[in-house]
């Protein structure tokens, strides 16, 4: 029988955590959510950082659980360089308590809605995953994917601002002028912050499989 590794995702998201056990289930982990390891509350993020809220959610969750297990928590959002990095670590919540992905992405685009040239509708996803072993310190792989909000949404794929979100290249031009919500999942995650990320997290647990 092979010998599977626990790892608690510090997320309430079923979604996450089937694609994260399809990453990691070859490694030898089982992946299950907080919830499921008897950790049913939700820490508050406080962080100013997509770091610091990362280390939060994992901390609780692995103090919760009694530091029997390896937690992986991740954090991220969308920073808007003419909005001095708003809506950054209150993404999901921009246009208030309870809104939905639509009245965040009317607000984003009503306050970019005096700047008409797109060079100054620049802007990144970003993203930090957390990792804390029984055994070792936390561990951080954070990752960022450059872009620029266009001008009306566009597409239905992906979710939060991807109907805005043009990605572009290191020329600082659009790919190709999609927006992300108008890519396949499997074309929008090697671009995106966080396939590059998990693609870090993966290494470092691959590096370490025997
Ligand atoms: P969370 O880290 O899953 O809590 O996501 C925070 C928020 O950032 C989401 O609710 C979205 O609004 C935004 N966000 C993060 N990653 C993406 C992405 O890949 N596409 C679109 N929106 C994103």
């Amino acid at each position: 029988m092979t010998y599977m590794k626990t790892l608690i995702l510090a997320t309430r998201n079923p979604g996450k955590v089937r694609e994260f056990q399809t990453l990691l289930g070859p490694l030898g982990y089982e992946v299950v959510t907080a919830q499921q390891a008897g950790y049913d509350e939700e820490p508050e993020e406080t962080g100013t950082t997509f770091h610091e809220n990362a280390l939060i959610k994992a901390r609780a969750v692995f103090e919760g659980t009694d530091r029997q297990y390896a937690v992986l928590s991740d954090d991220s959002g969308l920073a808007v360089d003419a909005l001095s990095g708003a809506p950054g670590v209150y993404s999901a919540r921009y246009a208030g308590p309870g809104c939905s992905d639509d009245d965040n992405n009317k607000k984003l685009a009503r306050e970019l809605s005096g700047r008409t040239d797109l060079s100054a509708r620049t802007a990144r996803y970003q993203i930090a995953l957390c990792l804390i072993e029984p055994e070792g310190d936390p561990v951080f792989f954070e990752a960022a994917c450059e872009g620029v909000i266009g001008f009306e949404e566009r597409g239905s794929g992906g979710f939060g601002y991807d109907v805005l979100f043009i990605p572009v290249g290191v020329d600082g031009r659009p790919l190709d002028g999609r927006t992300f919500a108008e890519m396949s999942a499997a074309e929008k995650h090697p671009l995106s912050h966080r396939g590059k990320a998990v693609a870090g997290l993966m290494q470092f647990l691959r590096s370490r499989a025997v």
